[in-house]
């Protein structure tokens, strides 16, 4: 319980997501239930208390699921559950908490607060210390009413009347998929970087975001205004006059530059010396469709279709699966769309697809490799794209591939899958390209050989970073160490895309790396042939690559590859910037502005990240 602040504070995180935005926060806090005091109405109170039974019979339908859910061997210990239940009506829980309502006017939650402390109270009186120690189950029961009450994500994120920002320690995507996605302004999250699988899921909805704070939930109470700026990672509480008037200028600029920067959209992606680039968009939902477009993509180079797993409680059927993937293909059509076999695992949530938890699920079950293991699960998945094939240009892309069995495995399903439809007289594209997606060291160094097998590699960087330089991409305290310049980063990008060339196959990026301005030279000079970034990357990447000249980025490429340390990458590339993209980039100040804005985004991209490699 605290206090309501009144004092500005200003907290600083990593900026994942652009744009300014000023709102209410909106806590959502699965561990730790945060309790307000409200003062109610007279004319509230019956609507109170009725929130308060429904809050305690929906506690008594979970415990009663909870029970029918416990394994035969475990039930002779489901007494402890059944008194639970009692709890949940005990006079003086119960009881005491709807006439606190009513006699002190206040909000549920407070009085049910109240009313526990009174049951401590009581118990601590008691000399038996098992007797006294049993307090803790009424606290479990107060704490899952309290959650019902105040934040039951389910619930309250879908069922949102006004518009809110987001606050929590981190969001899965069943919590993205449920919400109701108009009435969010912005996530603010504590965990986290710029790759982790929130910060990708708030730039695809759009929205601006701050991560890796680390202690947002602890600073911030439900209902304070909050302003947000995506771009410099900034989260500013209970700002005052002043701070209102400086960030509503920053978000003027904002839009300013989008309304600049989205006139490029419609332009090739051709440098100045006439390399002409193929630049698509990665989606998650469907309704980004039209985002993509109007941005400008030529296609969707990465179609995540894990969210289609996470909208319900069961796994999609094939024609779920099948209407998905044939709606993205027609509506993208004649251009391509490379649609992603499951990628499930890792910092990417758990679901009901995944088996059992595992220590260290970044390493487990993950991607391919539950796929291989659940055959039934990716034929269905190869058979709605197959299918989906027959109705646009659809290529197909495994993830996290580690070596030529996988690709010898995969295969055979896919061949599979293609005979079963042909019996079946179904039609799909017989000349399917098929392609992977290299995120694995063993993958590089295997490129040569994998590079035989596909019609084309895709590089996702996210993951590629966060296992050569052994960082966890969804962790805050190491988010300053995860490092796209590292040499031994630039040396596999180098090497997979040379490798890709010599097998005469396209290699594309799909990591976020493809949608920042400041590693497109390194890109161009690579030779890379396709960029996939999140739709409102696109004009701003096209609008430099058409400032770009690939025989200097080829130079420039030479000259980063010679160096051992990231640091002397880094500020030979912030040189190359600085004279090759003059007034783009602000770097007397150690800026790199994602725009060319009031001020750009200080400190963590570039001055901070000072690594000692
Ligand atoms: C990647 O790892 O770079 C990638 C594009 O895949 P995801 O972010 O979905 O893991
Ligand atoms: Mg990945």
């Amino acid at each position: 319980m605290s206090e309501k602040k009144c004092d500005p504070v200003i907290l600083k995180g990593i900026g994942a997501s652009p744009g300014v935005v000023i709102g209410p926060a909106f806590l959502l806090d699965y561990h730790k239930v945060k309790i307000l005091r409200r003062q109610i109405e007279i004319s509230e109170i019956d609507q109170e208390k009725e929130r308060f039974a429904k809050a305690v019979s929906e506690a008594e339908n979970q415990i009663k699921q909870l029970i029918a859910e416990i394994p035969e061997e475990l039930r002779e210990h489901s007494g402890i559950f059944e008194a639970h239940l009692l709890m949940l009506k005990d006079r003086a829980v119960y009881d005491r908490t709807l006439k606190l309502i009513s006699e002190e006017k206040i909000n549920a939650e407070w009085a049910l607060n109240k009313a526990l402390d009174h049951v401590r109270g009581l118990f601590e009186q008691v000399k038996d210390q098992y007797i006294r120690e049993r307090i803790e189950d009424f606290e479990y029961v107060v704490r899952r009413v309290q959650k019902l009450l105040s934040g039951s994500p389910s619930v309250d994120l879908s069922q949102l009347e006004e518009p809110v920002i987001l606050v929590a320690h981190d969001l899965s995507p069943a919590d993205t998929i449920q919400m109701a996605k108009e009435k969010i302004l912005a996530f603010v999250i504590d965990m986290g970087s710029r790759t982790s699988h929130t910060a990708i899921l708030g730039r695809s909805l759009g929205l601006p975001v701050v991560v890796g704070l680390e202690n947002a939930m602890s600073s911030i109470l439900s209902g304070e205004i909050l302003i947000v700026d995506g771009l410099h990672g900034d989260v500013v509480v209970n700002p005052d006059a002043e701070l209102l008037r400086h960030y509503r200028e920053k978000q003027e600029d904002y839009i300013r530059y989008r309304l600049d920067v989205i006139q490029y959209s419609n332009l090739p992606a051709e440098t100045r010396d006439g390399l002409r680039f193929k630049i698509k968009a990665n989606i998650e939902f469907l309704e980004e469709i039209s985002s993509v477009i109007s941005n400008g993509a030529e296609g969707i180079g990465l179609y995540r279709t894990e969210v289609l797993y996470l909208a319900h409680k069961e796994l999609p059927t094939e024609e779920d699966l099948f209407l998905a993937c044939k709606e993205v293909a027609e509506r993208m059509s004649p251009f391509p769309t490379t649609i992603r076999t499951l990628d499930i695992g890792g910092d990417k949530f758990l679901s009901s697809v995944s088996l059992d938890d595992e220590t260290n699920p970044a390493l487990g079950l993950r991607a391919i490799r539950l796929c291989l293991k659940e055959s039934n699960l990716f034929h269905t998945q190869l058979r709605a794209i197959l299918r989906a094939s027959a109705y646009g240009d659809v290529k197909i892309i495994f993830p996290l591939i580690s070596g030529r069995s996988e690709i010898i495995q995969v295969k055979e399903h896919l061949e599979k899958t293609k005979d079963n439809l042909r019996r079946e007289g179904i039609p799909f594209d017989e000349d399917i390209k098929i392609g992977i997606m290299i995120e694995v060291p063993s993958a590089v160094l295997l490129a040569d050989v994998l590079a035989r097998e596909v019609d084309f590699f895709s590089i996702g960087t996210n993951d590629l970073i966060q296992y050569s330089l052994a960082i966890d991409r969804g962790n805050e305290y190491v988010a300053h160490l995860y490092e796209p310049l590292h040499p031994g980063v630039l040396r596999m990008i180098y090497r997979i895309i040379e490798a890709a060339h010599e097998a005469g196959i396209e290699a594309a990026i799909c990591g976020e790396m493809a949608g920042e301005p400041m590693y497109l030279p390194v890109l161009i000079g690579m030779g890379l042939d396709e960029l996939s970034m999140n739709a409102l990357d696109i004009p701003k990447i096209k609008r430099m690559i058409r400032m770009s000249n690939q025989n200097r980025c080829s130079a420039l490429v030479r000259d980063l590859l010679e160096y051992s340390t990231a640091q002397k990458i880094r500020g030979h590339l912030l040189d190359f910037l600085t004279s090759d993209f003059p007034g783009e980039f602000d770097l007397d100040h150690g800026l790199y502005p994602d725009f060319v804005g009031r001020d750009a985004i200080p400190g963590p991209l570039m001055t901070e990240r000072c690594l000692p490699y």
